[in-house]
């Protein structure tokens, strides 16, 4: 078996880098260690419209669960702030259902895709021009590319002798799925507080016939501290009476920077394993599958051209960091500051998110991907800047 792309791991980077790879004619294998596509999943499945749209997706109803309009931010007193634009801005998506999808769209392109096969190392031996994969059935397979999008393990990546997603960029998440739940059926609720989830926040993300995915990631313990918020939270307690639970599930919340190098000989890292995640929300699928769209076009490029290897691969870095590169720095600066905010800090926020000309710019500019360029708006703005220092005050330096 001789692809000229191995992609590993059919998680939505590797299948969207799989797809625009095969598009272009040449020969893609997605191998992927579990049974079943998108199982067992991890994710709160909430995607922006323009982000879906700016990848060239619309998923079908089947994929669809709920369409939210907007947001409410609430801060550990209670204020909050509601960001809504009178139209719908998200699909709830399941994941399992997505992922297979877009299995579908990528053998549809042309790519294989064979499930049950773990890739337990990749090396690139002198004497073949290309990159070996060996998997844990004991195959072999020489490619000219592999295309890493196994998640946020890194373990193969380490291998290509390329930088992991630090330990400290990771945030234990646990999420419950809910039914007869109270909840607003299309605004996703979100609640700060460093009582209910240090270093990030805790959600209610609405599914439609009072069911929702409620969760939470923090620096530590997110199962007991998404217990205890829903017994004690007062309005997600309120939310939550009487539901019930249907299923739990946990995960890795990504809140850093991406990896600084994301190619070598052969070699392009994808998706989570690359850090390309938005840290203000850990949402990785538009700007991840995004950037492994990049990679794949660039893969095949790289399969037909045969010379000039090493740039040819560097432009899917070069490509990803035009893109995306200055949003996720901003929101990572951002994640880094709301982190380390005291309780009294985060009220004074989001009570003060009016003075501060947030809702403003972002009903004017908002966009829940891009969220960079709503922050440069209000950097520029001399009254969100005044508004903005009174709030740093709060900044526990030592979080930072
Ligand atoms: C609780 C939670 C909620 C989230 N909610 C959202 C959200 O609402 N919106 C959003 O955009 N993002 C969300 N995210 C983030 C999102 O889930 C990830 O960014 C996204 O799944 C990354 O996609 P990926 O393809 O890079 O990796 P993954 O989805 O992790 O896929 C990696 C795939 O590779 C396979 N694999 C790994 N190693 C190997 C190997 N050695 N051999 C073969 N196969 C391998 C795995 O089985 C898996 O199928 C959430 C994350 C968590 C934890």
């Amino acid at each position: 078996m001789e692809p000229d792309i191995v992609v590993v791991g059919a998680g939505p980077a590797g299948l969207l880098a799989a797809r625009e790879a095969a598009h272009r004619g040449v020969g893609v294998l997605v191998l992927e260690e579990h049974e079943e596509i998108g199982v067992p999943d991890h994710c709160a499945g909430l995607l922006s419209i323009s982000g879906l749209r700016s990848l060239g997706l619309n998923p079908p109803r089947r994929v669809v669960q709920n369409q939210v309009e907007g947001a409410a931010i609430y801060s550990p007193s209670g204020f909050s702030v509601h960001i809504e634009r009178g139209r719908h801005e998200a699909l709830v998506v399941d994941r399992p259902s997505f992922d297979k999808w877009l299995a579908e769209l990528a053998m549809d392109a042309g790519a294989e895709i064979q499930t049950k096969t773990r890739v337990v190392d990749v090396k690139r031996d002198s004497g073949i021009e290309g990159v070996k994969t060996y998997t844990d059935s004991t195959m072999e397979i020489i490619s000219s590319v592999v295309i890493d999008g196994e998640g946020s393990r890194c373990i193969l990546s380490r291998m290509a002798g390329l930088p992991r997603v630090p330990r400290k960029s990771m945030l234990p998440a646990y999420q419950f799925e809910v039914r007869n739940a109270r909840v607003h059926e299309d605004l996703v609720e979100m609640f700060y507080g460093n009582r209910i989830a240090p270093g990030f926040f805790a959600w209610i993300i609405p599914l439609g016939e009072s069911r929702a995915r409620v969760g939470l990631a923090a620096r530590d313990k997110s199962k007991i501290r998404l217990q205890a918020a829903i017994r004690h939270h007062p309005l997600m307690r309120e939310r939550l009476q009487g539901a019930r639970i249907e299923r739990g599930l946990g995960g890795t919340v990504l809140v850093g920077l991406p990896v600084a190098r994301t190619y070598a000989p052969g070699f392009l890292v994808v998706g989570d394993a690359a850090g390309i995640v938005k840290a203000t929300t850990g949402g990785g699928i538009i700007f991840g599958g995004g950037a492994a769209q990049i990679a794949g076009a660039v893969a095949a490029e790289y399969v037909k051209i045969r010379e000039n290897h090493e740039r040819t691969l560097s432009k899917y870095e070069h490509a990803w960091r035009a893109r995306y590169g200055r949003d996720l720095k901003v929101m990572y600066l951002t994640q880094k500051v709301i982190a380390a905010l005291s309780d009294k800090g985060l009220d004074a926020l989001i009570k003060n998110a009016t003075e501060l000309g947030l809702l403003n710019t972002i009903k004017e500019s908002g966009d829940m991907d891009r969220q960079g360029q709503v922050i440069f708006r209000l950097l520029r703005d001399p009254a969100s800047m005044i508004a903005g220092f009174k709030v740093l005050r709060y900044v526990n330096l030592s979080h930072l």
